[in-house]
């Protein structure tokens, strides 16, 4: 209930929900109370959350914050959503989110952008903006994300949150609306380390009905925060720490670096030498694996249909045509011109052979170390509309995330300090395949 009022108090400031559930919520949580009263709690009995609106929640508006979906109802509930149900949690909302996960800044959205929390004029950075901005905000106790390219680890980073990514196959997507698939995951979003070891526990797993989830067993992630990290190798990627890095992001950098050797870790230089290639890489698998995705939205099957359409092909473009924004467009066209005839191996087939090497990279580098000490991004929040007009500055501020889903490891963003004009600046630790539990014992002895 206090949640509520929160909402209600901070949403027109902030921004940060599509659909607002609040009627279900005070129910739930009505139940969640007699559960209490009768000892029969959950992890996360009565916990009032909030979800991307990637997620399909069955009975609620779903709308990946397109147009196309402005009025889709979702038949069912994503994997992840409901393994937090059955422990119990409380949804508030659906919150925004890039169109189609597509943006950096939550600029996207068909339905207007979210403010960073703490500073309106700021973007929350994205896709995954609502999430973070909610959290920030106070509007929830915690939220999941996805991090296709950075999604979730840049606005926690932005917003002074905690965001990880975990190991492509070690959460379902089952009913998560795909953007690039071979990329994709789902991920927990929350104040601190603890609760987000807690909720990465809650939906991590196999699920039968993702066949890219992985069948192997979930750790204990809450007996990995330990504040142990003596002797732990910690390593600093030379590409990583470049000329111009934002001056506030270099000096929490530098100040992470101390603390890590205070704590006994020993710090080790690294070199990941594709790193460069990883932005170029991505924006061509993103893209190609985007526009056959997004083929389905055909104004047939699902979404927006167009009215007064001469034929079917009429149909089909003047549905699409109305219902996905400018940058979804840009993408598909990308994607669609790598994957056609003639340009597929000189695009296509070479950005997954750049993309193995991206994987090698790590795979050295874990061979000297544990994990690895980096920025989320280059600067902090930037300010609303500054990079609207310029996609490929806005592609690089995902530089440092981008690598990591590319190699299908995981990443976690924890807040490491603050810019002179008072916003948050994020530090990403990245560990192998399956490596969760060593970066969040190592985010959890830091934070
Ligand atoms: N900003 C990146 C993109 O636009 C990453 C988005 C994401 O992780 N969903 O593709």
């Amino acid at each position: 209930r206090t949640m509520l009022e929160r909402i209600e108090t901070v949403e027109p400031l902030v921004g940060a929900f599509i659909t607002c559930t609040a009627d279900q919520a005070l129910a739930d949580a009505d139940l969640a109370d007699q559960r209490i009263a009768a000892g029969d709690c959950a992890p996360l009995t009565g916990i009032p959350v909030a979800l991307k609106d990637i997620f399909m929640t069955a009975g609620i508006r779903t709308t990946c914050a397109s147009r196309i979906l402005e009025n889709f109802i979702a038949p069912y509930d994503a994997t992840a959503w409901s393994r937090m149900k059955e422990q119990g949690a409380v949804l508030l909302g659906k919150l925004n989110q890039d169109e189609f996960a597509m943006g950096s800044s939550c600029e996207t959205s068909a339905f207007g952008p979210t403010r960073n929390p703490w500073n309106s004029a700021c973007i929350p950075g994205g896709s995954s903006g609502g999430s973070a901005a909610a959290i920030a905000a106070r509007q929830a106790v915690a939220t999941l994300g996805t991090d296709t390219g950075g999604s979730i680890r840049q606005p926690a980073s932005h917003c002074g949150c905690v965001g990880l990514k975990p190991t492509y196959g070690r959460v379902s997507r089952y009913g998560v609306i795909a953007y690039a698939s071979s990329l994709d995951q789902v991920g927990p979003m929350t104040r601190d380390v603890r609760d987000c070891a807690l909720l990465l526990q809650v939906i991590a797993g196999h699920d039968p009905k993702d066949s890219t989830s992985v069948d192997t067993p979930v750790p204990d992630y809450g007996a990995a925060l330990t504040g142990e990290v003596a002797g732990m190798k910690i390593g600093l990627p030379r590409e990583y720490f470049i000329e111009g890095l934002d001056p506030a992001v270099q000096q929490a950098m530098d100040q992470a670096i101390a603390r890590f050797r205070e704590l006994g870790a020993e710090l080790v230089p690294v070199s990941l030498p594709h790193t460069s290639y990883a932005v170029a890489c991505y924006y061509l698998i993103a893209t190609a694996e985007a526009s056959s995705n997004l083929a389905r939205y055909d104004g047939i099957r699902f979404g927006h249909r167009a009215q007064n359409a001469a034929g079917l092909i009429d149909l089909m473009m003047q549905s699409r045509a109305h219902g996905f924004g400018s940058e979804v467009k840009r993408r598909i066209m990308l994607g669609t011109y790598a994957l056609s005839s003639g340009y597929y191996d000189a695009y296509y087939l070479k950005a997954q052979k750049v993309r193995s090497l991206i994987q090698q990279d790590f795979t050295e580098a874990f061979k000297q170390v544990d994990l690895l000490l980096t920025p989320t991004a280059p600067t902090p929040a930037f300010r609303l509309g500054e990079k609207v007009s310029d996609p490929l500055q806005m592609y690089l501020s995902d530089i440092f995330t981008i690598p990591v889903n590319l190699a299908g490891i995981c990443g976690i963003s924890v807040p490491a300090g603050m810019s002179s004009d008072g916003l948050p600046v994020g530090l990403q630790l990245v560990g192998r395949p399956f490596g969760e539990e060593t970066i969040l014992r190592a985010a959890h002895a830091f934070e």
